[in-house]
């Protein structure tokens, strides 16, 4: 039996619907309007396209939105000066800085000044350090997109092997941060899982995810996962995102991996949409979270 597919764009409608209600009733009560801002640099097609996606987004769950566009040739000083009116400016909650940022631009240190409370897509060391003690303040958005679809699927992971190939800061490393605690605020049934990490390094990758309840790729190699990686009935989650030739694909076979998985995320389709859901739902917590401190 072909596996059945996880439909992140529907799972993420309902979300996005939840949020457009939730802003709805916030704003109902006095609460301030809650405002993204994306700082985009240089001309890189696909941040053009994702930051107009993530705009787009914001009007559409009645949140404010505001872009702000930086030459390619812009100093990581320019950006840290623009980064500080941001963080003080107190009609904007949420900052999102795109990435991947220009050649030569310090990332670190440019992802580290925006303020914590500020800091939607998690990645300031702070908010890190909450998430890995178990109290976070923001979910990451794609990992917490991830745990979303599971969890609206009714897909327990407690108890379960999880397997994450990729270990980076953005997908990889906080997924499998949020997947070992005993609870994210979903439920103890969709947290408590047993979590193996693999990365370019890991040797007798198929032994190790053959032996997953729970596959998830985030590596973003076309194909990477084949059928033999995959115990049969296995619930696959394809976070990669691909461009071969004018196709977008993951990093998962899907024509060979839907025929073995139980479940199986699509892309495109899948988990790409959800990361916005998550975000605007970030976004209004800022908000929520800025109003307590105002
Ligand atoms: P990175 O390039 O930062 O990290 C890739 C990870 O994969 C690294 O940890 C790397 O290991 C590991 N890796 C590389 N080759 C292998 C291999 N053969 N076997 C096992 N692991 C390997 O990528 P990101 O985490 O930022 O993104 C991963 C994918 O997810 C990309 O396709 C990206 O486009 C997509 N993505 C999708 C999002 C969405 O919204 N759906 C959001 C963010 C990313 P090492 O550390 O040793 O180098």
């Amino acid at each position: 039996m072909p596996a059945m597919l996880l439909d992140g764009k529907k799972t993420a409608s309902e979300i996005r619907a939840e949020v457009a209600s939730e802003v709805e009733q916030w704003k109902k009560q006095g609460g301030k309007t809650p405002k993204l801002a994306a700082v985009l640099v240089g001309d890189d097609p696909a941040s053009q396209v994702y930051v107009r996606n993530k705009e787009r987004a914001c009007a559409q769950v009645g949140m404010a939105s505001e872009l702000f566009r930086l030459p390619v040739a812009t100093s990581t000083e320019a950006l840290l000066e623009l980064l500080e009116q941001l963080n003080n400016d107190p009609y904007v909650h949420g900052i999102l800085v795109q990435l991947p940022l220009p050649y030569g631009l310090d990332t670190q240190r440019i992802l580290d000044a925006v303020a914590p409370n500020k800091d939607v897509d998690a990645f300031a060391p702070e908010n890190v350090g909450l998430l890995v003690q178990g109290r976070p303040r923001f979910l990451p958005c794609t990992p917490h997109g991830v745990v979303q679809i599971l969890a609206r699927y009714g897909i327990v992971l407690e108890g379960k092997h999880v397997v994450v190939l990729g270990r980076s800061d953005i997908v990889g490393k906080p997924l499998a941060n949020m997947l070992v605690q005993k609870d994210i605020g979903l439920g103890p049934q969709y947290a408590n899982a047993s979590v193996t990490i693999c990365h370019s390094k890991s040797q007798n990758l198929a032994a190790i995810t053959r032996t997953a309840d729970v596959l998830v790729a985030a590596v973003g190699k076309p194909g990477l996962v084949s059928a033999d990686m995959v115990r049969p009935g296995a619930v696959v989650i394809d976070v990669g995102i691909n461009r071969v030739g004018e196709k977008l694909v993951g990093d998962v076979d899907f024509d060979e991996v839907s025929s073995v998985a139980g479940h199986l995320t699509p892309v495109p389709g899948g988990v790409g949409p959800l990361t916005i859901a998550m975000l605007l739902r970030n976004t209004l917590l800022a908000c929520q979270i800025q109003a307590l401190v105002d």
